[in-house]
């Protein structure tokens, strides 16, 4: 943070710029009231800047601003009257500026002022004129402003004063010098595009159309007549400055955005037409590879056509759609994404394209995916079947599905452990989810290892008899395997048995599923095992 003094007796005045000063954290500002004060607030800190009355009570004849000056503090004068002898007066102490302190426009600028000021402090300006005097008064007054001021007399000096020192950041050339004028000049900076954006301001006593729309083409960005007015070229000074600040600003936030936020745009189409750097991280790719791709490109193939077409439905018919998508990377790697899609219109109201902001929830997605994922056999867990089981049903009764929920339980698995030891017996059970898993690979199933060697699955369909079909699927594709249990007679190889409860536009309690499903499970076993039982 930057010390600032505010020197004025107006509390008025005092607490406007103070205000003004409180919105942005760049300085910490001191009031004097007085010489005194001051003087006193001097010796004890280093000012970066001063807001300054010309005079109060105990310094009436200017002595404020040679303290000033002896302390090399720069400075903004506030002042009430501007008549000739005061402008002279502040003149002479080089002053960065003067402002009216009856207007709050006028108070506004000096928050500005001050504020510019810290941005160009100690920028690189390059002088370039063959007249020692014109140098002197030029270097003097941007001096007063902080800058580094760099002295050429001709322009093939400048051209390699330019050269060596990169960090000018502004050219002021005189027009009319002996060995190469100002536009011959000018046309050596601007070429082979070097130094394009590098504001130049021409000095001329020649104020005629025809030089000026020769100098404009070529690539000087505003004028200065001759002789110089300080006020002017103050003025035109602090503009070049304010644009550049204004530049550099969004330059530096759109920099920040870019690396930080996955934003993607496209067509209507859903062809990516704009990437972030922050979106290449993610997913893998370099802007190159996407552009022009469709956004397909980093869609996760576990993400149902269901999910994305209720999306695009949302977006086409133009809302915001919000949620949580889980994406594919160029390695294949998965990454889960917040993201906010909204539609963008033309002129004619209807939908350009779409842009799309994403937040990496991936680290939390996986804790909570590790929560709800069977270590054993990287089914659902019980605890995910508890949350998620009564919104499952439900959702079939509300689309007039058929709602199955099946049970199964390995056969005589105590005996195989105790033949064929523990750890052949998790192997079975990784086989078996395995086989399960096949069968029931429709996005709309949910299986899950419901503890022991016991599973449950979650089935919604058109018609009754696919349930029916794919539980006796499921129950062959068991017994297939063909994993020797000699001690599970009859079979001989590892089998299951299956309890299966169907229901349509019946609102049961799940827990009530939960044993019916289980009871019939218990008749499969009674009946000889390795068998489906559903209730008629
Ligand atoms: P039934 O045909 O009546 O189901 O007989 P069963 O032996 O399978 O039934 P029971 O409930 O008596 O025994 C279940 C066995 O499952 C007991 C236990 O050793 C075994 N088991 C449970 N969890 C695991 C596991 O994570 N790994 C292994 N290897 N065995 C398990
Ligand atoms: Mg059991
Ligand atoms: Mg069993």
């Amino acid at each position: 943070m930057q010390k600032l003094l505010l020197i004025d007796n107006s509390i008025v005045i005092i607490n406007v710029l103070k205000d003004l000063f409180a919105k942005k954290n760049d300085y910490e500002v001191f009031v004097a009231k007085s010489l005194e004060e001051a003087k006193n607030l001097m010796n004890f800190h280093k000012f970066f800047v001063s807001i300054s009355n010309l005079v109060l009570p105990d310094a009436l004849n200017g002595e404020l601003l040679s303290l000033l000056k002896a302390n090399q503090i720069p400075t903004i004068v506030l002042t009430s009257k501007i008549d000739s002898e005061t402008i002279s007066k502040i003149k002479r102490n080089e002053v960065i500026d003067y402002i009216s302190k009856e207007s709050i426009y006028e108070l506004q600028k000096a928050y500005r002022l001050a504020n510019l000021l810290l941005y160009i402090k100690n920028m690189e300006v390059l002088i370039v004129d063959d007249s020692a005097t014109v140098i002197s008064q030029l270097k003097n007054s941007l001096e007063t402003l902080l800058l580094n001021v760099n002295i050429a007399n001709s322009g093939k000096s400048a051209l390699k004063e330019l050269e060596k020192n990169q960090k000018i950041s502004l050219i002021i050339t005189d027009y009319h010098m002996d060995e190469m004028n100002g536009l011959e000049f000018i046309k050596k900076v601007r070429k082979g595009n070097i130094n394009n954006t590098l504001p130049i301001l021409v000095m001329t006593s020649d104020n005629s159309n025809e030089l000026k729309v020769d100098l404009y083409k070529n690539g000087a960005t505003d004028f200065l007549v001759k002789p110089l007015l300080v006020e002017e070229l103050k003025a035109k000074i602090f503009d070049i400055f304010l644009n550049m600040k204004q530049i550099t600003d969004i330059q530096k936030f759109t920099e920040i955005i870019d690396k930080n936020v996955i934003i993607s745009s496209t067509d209507a189409n859903g062809t990516i037409t704009k990437v972030s750097e922050a979106f290449c991280k993610i997913s893998g790719y370099t802007k190159e590879e996407l552009i022009g791709q469709n956004h397909k490109i980093v869609r996760h193939p576990s993400m149902s056509t269901k999910f994305y077409d209720e999306l695009w439905n949302t977006i086409t018919s133009g809302k915001v759609w919000k949620g949580e998508i889980k994406n594919i990377s160029k390695n294949k790697e998965s990454y889960w994404v917040y993201v906010v899609i909204e539609p963008v219109f033309d002129n004619k109201g209807n939908i350009s394209g779409f842009t799309s902001i994403r937040e990496d929830i991936t680290d939390k997605k996986k804790i909570y995916e590790l929560s709800i994922t069977d270590g054993l056999t990287s089914l659902f867990n019980r605890r995910y079947f508890n949350d998620s089981a009564t919104v499952y049903m439900q959702n079939c009764l509300r689309d007039n599905a058929y709602f199955g929920f099946l049970i199964l339980d390995i056969d005589n698995f105590k005996k195989y452990n105790d033949t064929y030891g523990h750890q052949k017996g998790d192997t079975v059970l990784k086989k078996v989810a395995d086989a399960i898993k096949e069968v029931f690979k429709r996005e709309e199933d949910l299986v899950f290892r419901l503890g022991g060697e016991e599973f449950g699955i979650l089935i919604s369909a058109k018609k009754e008899d696919d349930i029916k079909l794919l539980a006796e699927k499921a129950r062959k594709s068991i017994e297939s395997l063909g994993i020797e249990h000699k001690n599970n007679k009859p079979y001989s190889v590892v089998t299951a048995s299956f309890g299966l409860t169907i229901l349509k536009d019946v609102n049961k309690h799940i827990d009530e599923v939960y044993s019916l499903s289980d009871e019939l499970l218990y008749k499969a076993k009674e009946r000889g095992r390795n068998q489906v039982f559903f209730a008629p």
